[in-house]
């Protein structure tokens, strides 16, 4: 047993924080050693990723007993599909993620990947298999070359430029007075949410897992900003079982299903052309940002004018 010089609670806060983030999670268990609340079983064994389907069955969840997240969730990613979770904030979209994850576990069904139960798996091969694109990304203090080979230590200068230059951040580095070797994070340079969203895409491309989540940024960009990323990220999840967690609907018309989730149970489902004719809540949600899109528009064209 390690001796702690910093009080458990306080290292309990710091867990949760990270897990409720999703970043750099691996980093922080090898700085602080901590006890993980979900545990290995006993003879776990490493995950076997062969196809890499994921499947969801009957899924349930609540963070605490008073009150159901997820209440009975069922639904598959064929292997290197893509399956996009739409709805309402609060309906439990990144709760799924994390669920993924396994960094809670669920009170019924099960989640599996390529049939293994999660429950059954090592969670370090688990997590090492899954790639995340957080909604926020936490950069360290570090060089912006490291924080891209974060995805893979191993990876050459020539890889992590590689990665840069496909995920479209290439450009931005290389007029940083340090380039490469430039510090960021809080203690150094100050990154866009755009910016840093593309230094976490850059990562993944370079960890190149045969899971990926990508939980899309809000209020972090622009819709401009937001078809820039959207050719990198298209990249990243090309032939990869790819899940999308979407704010902006223009993002997942080409997603193989797209799942509508309302107050933890799956009110819609199907391809975009399926919901749209639906005439339901989707095609509610498309109408709502079509005309909020297009009066963002119109202001830009305003302000060109001006
Ligand atoms: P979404 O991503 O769809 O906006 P989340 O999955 O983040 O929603 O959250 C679903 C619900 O679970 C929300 O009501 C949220 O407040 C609640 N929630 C999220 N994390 C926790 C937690 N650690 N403890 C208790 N409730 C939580
Ligand atoms: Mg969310």
């Amino acid at each position: 047993m390690m001796q702690l010089s910093v009080p458990l609670n306080f290292i309990g806060f710091i867990y949760r924080e990270i897990r409720q983030g999703l970043t750099d999670i691996e980093q922080m268990f090898d700085l602080l050693d901590v006890d993980q609340e979900v545990l290995d079983k006993p003879g776990a064994l490493p995950l076997a990723v062969e196809a890499a389907r994921v499947e969801f069955r009957d899924v349930h969840f609540a963070y605490d007993q008073n009150r159901q997240i997820l209440k009975g969730i069922s639904f598959e990613v064929p292997a290197g599909k893509t399956v996009a979770i739409v709805g309402p904030s609060g309906a439990g979209k990144s709760t799924i993620s994390r669920l993924l994850f396994r960094f809670y576990d669920i009170q019924r069904g099960a989640i599996l990947i390529d049939g293994q139960d999660l429950r059954d798996v090592q969670q370090e091969s688990l997590r090492s298999a899954i790639g995340m694109v957080p909604q926020d990304t936490v950069l360290f203090n570090d060089t912006i070359s490291y924080n891209i080979r974060y995805g893979r230590m191993s990876a050459t200068e020539d890889e992590v430029r590689t990665a840069a230059e496909l995920a479209q951040v290439a450009d931005f580095i290389e007029r940083l007075p340090d380039g490469y070797k430039a510090m960021v994070g809080e203690r150094g340079l100050k990154l866009s949410g755009g910016e840093k969203q593309r230094v976490a895409i850059a990562r993944t491309i370079l960890k190149a897992p045969p899971i990926l989540i990508l939980d899309e940024a809000t209020s972090a960009l622009d819709s401009h900003t937001e078809q820039e990323i959207q050719a990198a990220l298209d990249l990243v999840s090309r032939d990869r079982t790819t899940i999308v967690i979407a704010h902006r609907l223009s993002t997942v018309v080409g997603a193989d299903e797209i799942i509508v989730l309302k107050d933890g149970v799956i009110a819609e489902r199907g391809r975009h052309a399926e919901l749209l004719a639906q005439a339901g809540l989707y095609a509610s949600m498309w109408d709502r940002q079509r005309e909020a899109s297009e009066a963002e528009e119109r202001l830009r064209a305003a302000r060109e004018e001006d």
